[in-house]
């Protein structure tokens, strides 16, 4: 197949559907922090208050709330719920670790027994069980999501991972019964809003058009990457999915595309 060839068939449907949850807030406390590697922490979370969370997508997300400085209005962030382990009733999320930001900043104070109120998950995205291949690209923030969708996928599923990060230790390892093939590249933080790396990897990687291609970045680079699938690769818009997770200088901003 001619990688720079539109696709040929377009599947017409999306194969995802919408679920929507009660929305509870819930005072957590910290279980543990880790380190996970020099770009990542994860931290725990415990507490009566967790029973009966639910989150039945990989790219669910939690508002965190931050107490604002000086009585200033809370701030609040979104996170992934890593994982929930129902039997120990907890919650993991994974902090990317960058220079500013009370969420980053929390995290990176987070001591046992420290509390945290969450929201949600609101809403979440459920692709079809029919759904046998995924292309799933981001950069730190999106790891969370495309962890869990890699842990979760059963046999037969068939994945393409492309993350950057900024270096090789921050590379993570997933258990899976998923046939997995991770792609990994590496760019400095500083340049997190630069999709050259990424697109480079994108022109070596085939797409069939019954592949759910999920992206999750930077803004600016969620946009680059987005017009070189749709557009130039031709990829079903039904079987997209494109968010940008942040935006480059601007505090607590998101960008969504709308496909
Ligand atoms: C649905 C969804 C799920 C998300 N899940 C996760 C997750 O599981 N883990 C995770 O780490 N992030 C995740 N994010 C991204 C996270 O919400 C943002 O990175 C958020 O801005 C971090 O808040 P902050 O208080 O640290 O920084 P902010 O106060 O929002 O920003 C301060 C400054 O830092 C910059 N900045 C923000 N994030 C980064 C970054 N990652 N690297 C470098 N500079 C940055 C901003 O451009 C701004 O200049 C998710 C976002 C969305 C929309």
């Amino acid at each position: 197949m001619n990688l720079h060839e539109p696709v040929a068939a377009s599947p017409a449907t999306a194969p995802t559907r919408r679920v929507r949850h009660e929305l509870r807030r819930r005072q957590l406390s910290v279980v543990s922090t880790e380190r996970l590697s020099p770009a990542m922490l994860r931290i725990v979370l415990g507490g009566e208050e967790l029973r009966g969370f639910t989150s039945l997508g990989a790219d669910d997300h939690v508002k965190i709330f931050l107490p604002g400085e000086d009585g200033a209005e809370a701030e609040r962030r979104d996170y992934t719920p890593r994982h929930y382990d129902a039997r120990r009733n907890e919650l993991t999320l994974d902090f990317a670790v960058h220079e500013a930001g009370p969420a980053t900043a929390w995290a990176l104070s987070a001591k046992v027994g420290d509390a945290l109120t969450i929201g949600g998950p609101r809403g979440s995205l459920v692709i079809e069980e029919s759904v046998r291949r995924f292309l799933l690209i981001g950069d730190e923030t999106a790891l969370p999501a495309i962890g869990r969708r890699i842990e979760e996928a059963g046999p037969g599923v068939s994945i393409v991972s492309l993350v950057a990060v900024p270096e090789p230790a921050d590379k993570q390892n997933f258990e899976t019964a998923a046939d997995l093939h991770a792609h990994w590249v590496h760019r400095p933080l500083e340049r997190a809003d630069d999709p050259e790396a990424l697109l480079a990897a994108l022109r070596t990687i085939e797409i069939e058009p019954d592949c759910f291609v999920w992206i999750a970045a930077e803004a600016s680079v969620v946009r680059a990457l987005r017009s070189v699938l749709l557009e130039e690769r031709a990829h079903p818009k039904t079987w997209f999915k494109a968010s940008g997770y942040w935006v480059r200088g601007k505090a607590d901003t998101t960008e969504k595309f709308e496909d």
